[in-house]
């Protein structure tokens, strides 16, 4: 019989200890080291001897190592591949956290559906005839998908050895437990053997395998931080549940840059992708309404037009009440008393509400301008013409300052129909002969005369 051993670890972390301890050392919480059993044996449910090993290393010269065309997978997700850099990487490990109930089984589902590769799609939360109604209602036509209701690795492995797919996708990573490990599904231990039962099957046959991973109320991934040191790629899936738009983005990818975005819009038949979210975020009422302002934002590569909403309001309570959805309300502040010093709008005394339309939340400055007009605009009761958007930081001198990119913000504020767009009198536009009305300005002063006269 094997040894029983017992260790100790942070459920919040995933730090391991030897004895108990009241506080964690390393992420300084309170009571969340538990005692977990483990059974420690040399001895994995992977076992590669079965099934032939897709890709075998060996070492090569440099200048032998082929550079020239990178193999990923197309998931036939634009918004999914562009997250993960341009397709999946074989023998990765994706990691897509996301609160529950946010849709993360219905994305990688959908996905599964799609691809045009033998799919594994094991489920561990929903039965086969659950996922077969889901599935039906999203993409009935798929040939090569199959689905597995099973939470114990060494029976995984062995389906993934009959089947022999091209891709793995497992419905929830805190749901799986292998034999080695005597603590219950969902611990730390549990969950960091399996993982390393699933990066070693990855590897060793070059299958890439995606993982869910739930997130708890305060953000992380369920469990062990540890988790998204082992994977290669952590993707988060978010939104307000209110919301119809799910926003895909990469927290931390070894293949490619974190600083892509993936926009659905959730249906009744599952996720769509958004390929032009400036329209969605953009309302479309014709009537124009004082204290809203049109931004152009960037998120990652791709240029986004959204829509900032303002309320000012004398304050009824005396103390004036400041609420932001979706900006830094510390930026906030700044720009209030950068108005009140540089251009003289008394905001004391008033209720400021700010709102980002769509859900999405932005830290990028060049926002800062169009903030400042939906302030003034709803304090002043004059609305902003809908022709017209925004793309520059404000400074705290109330000097309008430039921004990065700006030739790919005017040209999708031109692509959308936009006649007029203020920036920055310091930024140096290269663009020649635009359908769209620049309008440069240096000082607060001169954007307020040019909206408001
Ligand atoms: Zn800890």
């Amino acid at each position: 019989m094997a040894k029983v051993k017992t260790t100790f670890f942070c459920q919040n972390c995933g730090t391991q200890y030897a004895k108990w301890l009241g506080q964690c050392t390393a992420c300084k919480e309170w009571n969340t080291i538990v005692e977990e059993i483990v059974q420690k044996e040399e001895k994995s449910s992977w076992k590669n001897e079965t099934s032939p090993a897709k890709r075998t290393s060996k070492p090569l010269l440099v200048n032998e190592i082929d550079t020239t065309q990178e193999v990923r997978l197309d998931t036939k997700d634009a918004e999914f591949n562009r997250v993960l850099g341009g397709g999946i990487v074989p023998g990765s490990l994706t990691l897509l956290g996301g609160e529950p109930g946010i849709g993360k089984s219905t994305l990688l589902l959908q996905i599964s559906l799609k691809l045009p590769y033998k799919t594994l799609y094991v489920s561990g939360e929903e039965s086969q005839k659950q996922i077969k109604m889901r599935a039906e209602r999203i993409q009935p036509e798929s040939k090569q998908c199959y689905i597995l209701t099973e939470t114990k690795t060494q029976n995984i492995f062995k389906q993934i050895t009959a089947i022999e797919p091209d891709i793995v996708i497992i419905d929830s990573i805190q749901t799986l437990h292998t034999d080695y490990i005597e603590s219950s599904a969902g611990s730390i231990s549990q969950i960091r053997e399996c993982t390393t039962e699933l990066i070693k099957f990855a590897k060793e046959t070059a299958t890439p395998v995606i993982l869910i991973g739930h997130i708890t109320k305060d953000g992380h991934i369920a469990g062990p931080k540890i988790l998204e040191h082992m994977v290669d790629t952590v993707l988060q899936f978010e939104g307000d549940r209110n919301h119809i738009y799910r926003i895909l983005r990469s927290l931390k990818n070894r293949f490619g840059s974190t600083s892509e975005l993936g926009i659905y819009e959730m249906q009744g038949s599952g996720l769509r992708e958004v390929t032009n979210p400036s329209e969605i975020l953009i309302s479309k009422n014709d009537e124009e309404l004082s204290g809203t302002a049109i931004a152009a934002t960037l998120e990652g590569m791709r240029p986004l037009m959204i829509e900032i909403q303002a309320l000012v309001s004398t304050a009824v309570y005396g103390t004036p009440q400041r609420s932001t959805t979706g900006y830094n309300a510390k930026r906030l502040n700044m720009l209030l008393a950068v108005l009140e010093k540089r251009a003289g709008f008394r905001l004391g005394a008033k209720d400021v509400f700010l709102n980002i339309t769509g859900g999405i939340s932005v830290d990028d400055p060049a926002i800062d301008l169009a903030v400042v007009a939906a302030i003034l605009s709803s304090n002043e009761d004059i609305a902003i013409e809908k022709r017209i958007c925004f793309a520059a930081e404000v400074g705290l001198a109330g000097e309008i300052r430039p921004v990065n990119r700006v030739d790919q913000r005017i040209s999708e504020a031109e692509k959308l129909g936009f006649e007029m767009i203020f920036v920055s009198k310091h930024n140096k536009i290269s663009l020649k002969n635009t359908g769209i009305q620049i309008k440069l300005v240096g000082k607060i002063e001169d954007v307020v005369s040019e909206l408001f006269g």
